[in-house]
Order: C-alpha cells, then structure tokens, then sequence
C-alpha cells in the first residue's frame, strides 16, 4: 500500500494494558492496522510501559495512573483492573482530548480500541462522540464461560465455591466441567463478580475484536454471536497476522538458541508458564526433579522474580549437566519455531496457547487462573493437543507426562495433529481465509466512522 502522510489517514486510539500477555496482542493488532492505512497511538499506562522505539510508526501516548510499583500476582490482578480504571479515567480523557484537537498534526481520530479490561476508555469516547471497540486479549470459549458465569451468579447459584470444584459438565459449555470455569484466585470473590458483570456486558461499543479464529473457536464464536447484539471479528492469531513481531519487556539476552541449536529434532521440552504465574518452593523442586528423572533434554524459564526467592535443589545442576538450560526469559515465539523443540509445558495463556498451535508444538497443559482452566481443557479435550496434569504437581507425574509426550507414540500422534491444525490456521490467515476476511470487513468496518 502506498504510504500516505501520517496527518492524512486516519487514526486510531489503542488503549492497552499493562501486562505482557495483553500488551503483545494490542501491539500486533496496532501493526496490522498501520499496515492497512492508519495511524496509530497507543495510550499506555505509566505501569510496565512499551517500549516506544520498537515501534517507530506508533505515537506512544503515557496515561499517568498513579501507581509507582504494583506487585503482579495471581491474587492481585483484579485490583489492578480496579486501580488502574479508577485513576486512569480522568487522565486519560485529557490526552484523548488534546489528540482530537491536534487533526492537523496526527489525522483524525475515528475510533478507540481497548483492551477489554480499560473500560474507562469507553466512557471517555462517549464524551467525544466517538466510536469505541472492545478488544479481547483471550479467546472466545474464556468470554463465553465468563458471561455463564455472571448468568448462573444472576440467578443466584453457587457455582463459584472454590473449594469444591465438581467433575460435572456445565450445561451448554461442553467440553468444560464446573472445575474449568475461570474462576481462581484473583483476588476477592465480590470484586471479581462485580468484574465479571463488567468485561461481559459490551457496553455502548460499537463492536468486539477477538484475537482467535473461526477453525479453532467456531462453538464459542458461534454461541457469543448469539448472545452479542454488535459485529464480530475474529482476527487471530494476530502474532500471525502482523507484519511486525512484538516486543518483550525483558529482552533475550541469554543463549538459549544456541544451545537449542545443538539439540536433536523434536527433542526438548520447553517450560514456561508466561509472565505471571509462578510455583512455589516445592512445586518447583518437584518440577526439577521429575525433569531430572525423564532423562529428555528440556529449556526451562524460570522469571527472575522467582529465582531471586527460590532455589532449584541441591545437586539437580549437576545430575542435569548439559542436558538443561535454565534461563531467566526467552523469546518464545523464537523458542517454539525452534525445530529441537518437542513439546511445551505451558500455564496455557491464550497467547502460549495460540503461539504452540501456530508451531505445530503439542503441551502438558498446568493451568493456574483467569483463562488458563479453559484453555486447558480445549488443548486436551478439543483439539488433542495437551496432556492434562493433575492438581499437585509431582515429579513422577511430570517424569510421565515427559516422557509420553516426547518419546512415546501418544506424542508423535499429538504432534500431528498440532501440525494439522497449523496448516489449517495458515489457510485462515491467507488471502480468501476466515481471518483474513475477517480483517479486510474490519477495516471496512474501520473506514465507515470516517464517513460519519
Ligand atoms: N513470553 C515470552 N517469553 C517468556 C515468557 C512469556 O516471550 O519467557 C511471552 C509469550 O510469548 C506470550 C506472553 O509473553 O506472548 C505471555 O502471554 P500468555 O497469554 O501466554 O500468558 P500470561 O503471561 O498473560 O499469563
């Protein structure tokens, strides 16, 4: 496409989240649409912000949130969602209208797309008259579980006691048992309720993205079309459909593909469960020895926030020697593509999930929370892609599943079947494929507000 001056085309508001599995998507869906003709800016909060000089076509707008440090973990991420809509609203209403009023300079501003937990952004679009648009970071069968969820809490059903999660399927949900809804432990109960009445309901916005596509969701997709009274679009994967990778917050700077490089063909297991969940002390030294004890060659990364509190056992450096590379961050899109790399034992993030499938890579599914239970029982029940592990993680389970995945013939079997479902979401994102005309009626969709 000819590349018009930035004041001439129309821009866009992204407005992102602050963490790394929602701000890689919101990037590649920023690079698409620049791609297809509009300018960008990307409003972040001060929190964990990108970093501008990766994406040199994108204006970079900071929203100040008045949060200094916020401890990321499981059990505090729904007060972020609170804290950051909260002081993030009246800020944020500023800078959009400082943009509007700069059209000369920057284009004019169509629309805003936000990540589907910054619902302040809405608000502040209303107020301007403009269009807004949902963005969903997670997949179509999460958003579905979700709004059962606030339906089954509405009429006042206990479906949410934590501590007796039943084996019984929810009705209308297959393949999900009561025990996959995302209900974990983020924090209170009566918050994350009121969380969920809000991230299900799609406000006055005009429309909801979905970083998923039609061959891997088309149940939920279908079930949620249903429900939803706005237009859809299924644009994923994006990572896929982006002409730019996305950048990390942590760099790699460790040699892991080097040593990647000196591993035989499908051998090696790679573990990671992304950039929040973490195992405790003795998950971690069950992990180790079960990885020990398989005797198959693995890259494991452990963040530096937990190698800074917790040890890998005594001895297990040794025993392990050259066979393990243990390492503090990888780039993972990288990792998967590596052809050494076998098998993914995975927290199952929808971005995990969605990178694992592209490569053609099967996973021991171990997932922790929000989305993870659901992602899990797809890849193990859905698409057979997964071996699913119990609750406590011990190491001659781990040694098992190991060992099943990468050396036994139930793993060569799920390997095919990642490949061929590979193969078929490339069809998907080629010309004439589902997602690709998903994002050519988007951007139709997109060039419509220009005309209002
Ligand atoms: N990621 C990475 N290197 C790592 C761990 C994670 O590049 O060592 C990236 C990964 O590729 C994915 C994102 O961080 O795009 C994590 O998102 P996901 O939805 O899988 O999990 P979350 O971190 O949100 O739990």
């Amino acid at each position: 496409m000819e590349k018009q001056h930035e004041s001439k085309r129309n821009r866009l508001v992204l407005v992102m989240y602050p963490l790394q599995g929602h701000m890689n998507p919101i990037l590649d869906l920023a690079s698409v649409l620049h791609s297809r003709g509009f300018s960008i800016t990307v409003a972040h909060t001060t929190l964990n912000p990108p970093d501008p000089a990766s994406f040199p076509d994108f204006t970079f707008l900071p929203i100040s949130d008045g949060i200094s440090t916020w401890d990321i973990s499981p059990s505090n991420l729904v007060n972020l969602a609170y804290t950051i809509n909260r002081n993030c609203a009246a800020p944020f209403k500023g800078c959009l209208s400082q943009i509007i009023h700069q059209e000369e300079q920057h284009g004019r501003v169509v629309c805003v797309i936000y990540d589907f937990l910054m619902h302040f952004a809405e608000t502040a679009a209303n107020e301007f008259n403009l269009p807004s648009i949902i963005f969903r970071t997670s997949n179509a069968a999460a958003l579905l579980a979700f709004c059962t969820m606030a339906e089954l809490s509405a009429q006042g059903q206990d479906f949410i006691a934590r501590d007796s999660p039943s084996d019984d399927l929810v009705p209308g949900l297959f393949p999900l048992r009561f025990k996959d809804l995302p209900i974990s432990s983020m924090g209170s109960l009566e918050k994350f309720s009121q969380l969920l009445a809000v991230v299900c309901s799609s406000r006055s916005s005009s429309a909801i993205i979905f970083n998923t596509t039609d061959c891997l969701e088309n149940f939920p997709l279908t079930q949620l079309r249903r429900h939803y009274q706005i237009p859809f679009f299924h644009l994923g994967p994006l990572h896929r459909m982006a002409p730019k990778k996305p950048t990390n917050l942590v760099k790699d700077k460790n040699n892991c593909i080097k040593w990647l490089e000196k591993q035989a063909r499908n051998s090696v297991i790679y573990v990671s469960l992304g950039s929040i969940a973490t195992m405790d002390e003795k998950d971690l030294t069950e992990m180790a020895w079960g990885l020990a004890l398989s005797e198959q060659p693995f890259l494991w990364v452990i963040r530096t926030c937990e190698s800074e509190k917790k040890q890998l056992p005594e001895g297990f450096h040794e025993l392990v020697g050259e066979r393990g590379c243990v390492v503090e961050w990888a780039h993972q899109i990288e990792v998967l593509s590596h052809p050494a790399v076998g098998a993914f034992f995975t927290h199952c993030g929808w971005n995990s999930t969605l990178e694992s499938i592209c490569e053609g890579v099967p996973m021991i599914c171990k997932p922790y929370f929000a989305d993870q239970t659901v992602n899990a029982r797809y890849l193990t029940h859905e698409w057979g892609l997964g071996i699913e592990l119990g609750n406590v993680i011990q190491r001659t389970e781990i040694e098992k599943a190991v060992r099943r995945i990468l050396v036994e013939n139930e793993g060569v079997e799920m390997r095919q079947k990642a490949i061929s479902l590979r193969e078929q979401i490339k069809k998907c994102i080629k010309e004439g494929g589902c997602a690709n005309n998903s994002l050519n009626e988007f951007v139709q969709f997109l060039s419509s507000f220009s005309e209002l």
